[in-house]
């Protein structure tokens, strides 16, 4: 089992960072865990072009994790040979989002359908969306999906996926603050990716930029700081502990001042760093 970090940013633009997005490869199967902005060139330098994945799982349906779907759908499509739909699972609301999404796609698609031949007769730009909710299981092949609940409030509702192939297991947390569904989900994992956040951090950008500072404020009491995260990781007693999802980015240099605030609370092993850093288990 191979976890690679496809996005590593957040909302917040980054010259570097691809927003939140993660690879699971297990099993014969290349599983994508959001999609962030620029999630498609980071899967190509991961060497998993669009029409290579197997799956698409949503965590929940704040842009920065959902921004690029548009562009793995229609990448997949137009560098498919054959109809291969694109499978899309996520929490309750995302075949309405995914809808307006399609409708949005509308002229692209007659656009590509008056022009090739070879599209026009094929069936089209295709997605299927499965909406799950905590306590559901599900299969990719051979790897077994198992879904978890979150706390992201107000963002309702938001979910966590423990992904097992071979003997492995990884756990996709998403945006949420520690709690003890997270905990049960994690318990025993080969490895935990957290979304987290460093509220120091949030704290200087708030004085640097005073105009957003209230709504600077509203982000720190639903993400998981980079202690949060480590807690849960004993708690649970997984393997490897990842952090993603960087707010603010963490800028090169900064990588052992993150990893100080994890380690008083974490004894195993902590993965952190650039798009495309990678964990395997
Ligand atoms: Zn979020
Ligand atoms: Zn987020």
């Amino acid at each position: 089992m191979k976890v690679i970090l496809t996005g590593t940013g957040s909302p917040i633009p980054d010259a570097n960072r691809a927003g939140p997005s993660t690879l699971v490869q297990c099993a014969g199967q290349n599983i994508l865990i959001d999609c962030g902005r620029g999630v498609a060139m980071r899967l190509v330098a991961a060497g998993v072009p669009a029409p290579f994945l197997s799956a698409i799982l949503v965590t929940h349906l704040h842009s920065d994790h959902i921004t690029d779907l548009n562009d793995l759908v229609t990448t997949r499509w137009i560098l498919s040979p054959e109809a291969t739909p694109t499978v899309i699972y996520g929490p309750l609301g995302t075949k309405k989002v995914v809808d307006g999404m399609m409708a949005m796609l509308t002229p692209d698609q007659k656009y590509r359908h008056d022009h090739h031949a070879d599209l026009r007769s094929g069936p089209g730009l295709q997605v299927v969306v499965h909406e799950v909710q905590p306590g559901d299981e599900f299969k990719i092949g051979d790897a077994r999906v198992i879904v978890g609940r979150t706390d992201h409030r107000p963002v309702t509702p938001t979910i966590s996926f423990r992904i097992e192939a071979e003997g492995k297991s990884v756990v996709l947390a998403g945006d949420t603050v520690p709690c003890s569904e997270l905990d049960d989900l994690c318990r025993g994992a080969d490895i935990y990716v957290q979304t987290v956040l460093r509220p120091d951090l949030v704290e200087l950008v708030k004085q640097f930029v005073p105009a957003l500072a209230s709504r600077t404020n509203d982000i720190l009491d639903y993400h998981s700081s980079v202690e949060d995260a480590a807690k849960t990781a004993a708690r649970a007693g997984v393997k490897t502990l990842m952090l993603t999802h960087y707010v603010p980015a963490m800028q090169p240099g900064q990588e052992a001042d993150w990893l100080a605030l994890a380690t008083p609370h974490f004894t195993g092993n902590i993965v952190l760093g650039s798009d495309l850093t990678s964990a395997e288990a």
